[in-house]
């Protein structure tokens, strides 16, 4: 917003968005988002803090700012007089206010920078205080949360100003290393050494509605390259699609969203990591019985049926508080996976799912729930944040397979689905996966190494679609019926091969004629085998996770008579004659 007087006398601001001319205090309690337009106006740091935090709950860092002038810089004017002239024109010492505080009852560490003090640049006094703030979080055992608005790196400090872009990382790290949750609040404009780092090195960003971030400036790209830059380029928006931030709020849902991760990470802090090996778990009990036996091609139409319930419509239904995470950091956010926190049963929880959709449209839009390497690399995000969090994690699968398109092979389809099996092997939180719909291939596995595998009654989980597996195995794809037949991929068949643990009755017919009731029991089913799982030290968990899928292996023994066929698929071993 344009303003001429004093703030205290302004009564009429002029929106920059859309012009308006608007009163001042209307736009205050708008928290200075034009009602017009929707324009977010930038914001002063001690007016973010109020906005952000519980009334009364923010008490400054005693650290002060130290006045540096490291390289005796000198422009056209010397750096400590650019330096006083924006403590003047500000009342702050430097460019970021630092605190304690709570949020939403959660108690946090809290760095908001200022853009009006020096471009919210990153020098070392700023840098320092950033690091005081994270080292504070550390000894308090609470979340950092970051607000940024800034150009770059300090140039008047020379490369000590670069330098800073590690020292606060490497705070940041500390935090990641003690399992403390990062968030860092995007705001406009944030740019350079600042967006190199603490802007989007954390657990979770935020971007605000309206915030611009990039490495490069954009007159800087127009001047390098000579191009056109794209329509929205740079906006929360466009690092949304392109997979670099988690989420766009707008400013009155900020401490909305704040409050729900807080909440998330507080409970996972809460629950006490076992140290002591437990007796043996209610889980290593047989597997329930599957129900009577239905026609596996049949089983396979009702797995592809697209009233069917999707992993979104488990999560407003069967979960609660759902806050969607995207993107995975490195270039796309691919919607045939969501995920996010949310709780099951009270408990805070890290979901992960394939999602398809009711209509043409729907399915469309989500790639018919095939995901891209893209994909892969958020769940995989997803899931270190969760073991980060100690938060279990939740996979709904629900696939015909990964995107087999030529960008996803250049992308390498292969590696992300080979480093999330990788992941999950090692993953020191508990994982429940639940096959929902269609169980296909590596894309499912991708999701699918988990401590408890259950499958959903009318599901379907196959190396290969049965049409596929007709083309290559019979004469042609319309021996479908029978492939399905052969491959023995029903819930029944995969429970007694022992690759399921449990079979999820589903409403009659099937989940789509009752999606609520579906719902239902799969909460009440995840919840049953999740929560033995919590007793379990994560590196327990982790052996068994590999021991179960060890016993899949099938091998002569070497054990010097030659005679014996181990085949260890779960029901049976047999000894060769
Ligand atoms: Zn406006």
């Amino acid at each position: 917003m344009t303003t001429t007087a004093p703030r205290d006398e302004q009564l009429w601001s002029r929106c920059d968005g859309c012009a308006s001319l608007l009163y001042r205090k209307r736009l205050r309690r708008n928290l200075d988002v034009c009602p017009e337009c929707g324009s977010h106006a930038r914001l002063e740091a001690p007016d973010r803090v109020a906005q952000l935090v519980d009334p009364d709950s923010f008490t400054p860092l005693p650290e002060r700012a130290v006045r540096v002038d490291p390289i005796g810089f000198v422009d056209a004017l010397p750096y400590p007089h650019r330096l006083g002239a924006a403590r003047n024109g500000t009342g702050l010492d430097e460019a970021v206010v630092c605190g304690t505080a709570r949020v939403g009852g959660h108690p946090v560490a809290l760095a908001v920078m200022d853009f009006r003090f020096l471009g919210g640049s990153l020098g070392c006094a700023v840098g320092e205080l950033i690091t005081r703030t994270a080292e504070r979080a550390l000894a308090d055992a609470v979340p950092l949360v970051l607000v940024t608005a800034s150009g770059g790196a300090r140039m008047q400090e020379g490369a000590l100003s670069l330098m800073q872009m590690a020292t606060v990382s490497q705070a940041v790290a500390g935090l990641r290393e003690a399992g403390l949750l990062t968030v860092s609040v995007i705001t406009d404009p944030t740019f350079g050494g600042v967006a190199a780092s603490f802007a989007t090195n954390t657990d979770v960003v935020l971007a605000e509605s309206g915030a611009r971030l990039g490495f490069a400036g954009p007159r800087v790209i127009r001047q390098v390259t000579g191009a056109t830059l794209p329509e929205g380029f740079q906006t929360a928006e466009f690092l949304l699609r392109h997979g670099q931030v988690d989420l766009v709020v707008p400013r009155h849902a900020l401490r909305g969203r704040l409050t729900a991760l807080l909440a998330a990470a507080e409970a996972g802090r809460r629950v006490p990591v076992p140290r002591q090996e437990p007796a043996p778990r209610r889980a290593d009990a047989p597997a329930a019985a599957p129900g009577p036996a239905r026609d596996a091609w049949e089983t396979v139409r009702t797995a592809r049926h697209p009233g069917r319930p999707t992993t979104l419509d488990y999560l407003e239904t069967a979960f609660d508080g759902f806050v969607e995470l995207h993107g995975d950091r490195l270039g796309a956010d691919c919607p045939a996976i969501v995920g996010g926190v949310a709780r099951l049963d009270g408990r805070p929880v890290m979901v992960i799912g394939h999602q398809k959709g009711h209509t043409t449209a729907e399915l469309v839009a989500r790639n018919f729930g095939m995901a891209s390497p893209a994909g892969h690399r958020k769940a995989l995000r997803l899931m270190r944040l969760a073991a980060r969090l100690r938060l279990p994690v939740v996979t709904l699968v629900d696939t015909p397979g990964a995107d087999p398109g030529v960008d996803a092979e250049q992308q390498g389809q292969a590696a992300a689905i080979a480093e999330n099996i990788l992941a999950l092997s090692v993953l020191p939180t508990p994982v429940v996966a639940v096959v929902t719909g269609e169980g296909g291939s590596g894309g499912a596995l991708a999701l699918a190494v988990a401590d408890r595998v259950l499958m959903l009654e009318h599901a379907v989980y196959s190396v290969i679609s049965p049409e596929g597996c007709a083309a290559i195995l019979w004469p042609d794809s319309s021996a479908a019926p029978q492939a399905a037949r052969a491959l023995r991929l029903t819930a029944a068949d995969l429970c007694r091969l022992g690759v399921v643990d449990e079979v999820v009755p589903e409403p009659r017919p099937a989940a789509h004629g009752d999606p609520a009731a579906a719902a239902e029991r799969l909460g009440r089913a995840v919840t049953a085998n999740l929560a033995p799982l919590l007793a379990v030290p994560p590196a327990t968990l982790v052996r068994r996770r590999r021991q179960r899928f060890r016993r899949f292996g099938a091998a002569r023994a070497a054990d010097g008579t030659g005679q014996r066929d181990v085949i260890r698929n779960g029901t049976r071993t047999e000894v060769a004659p």
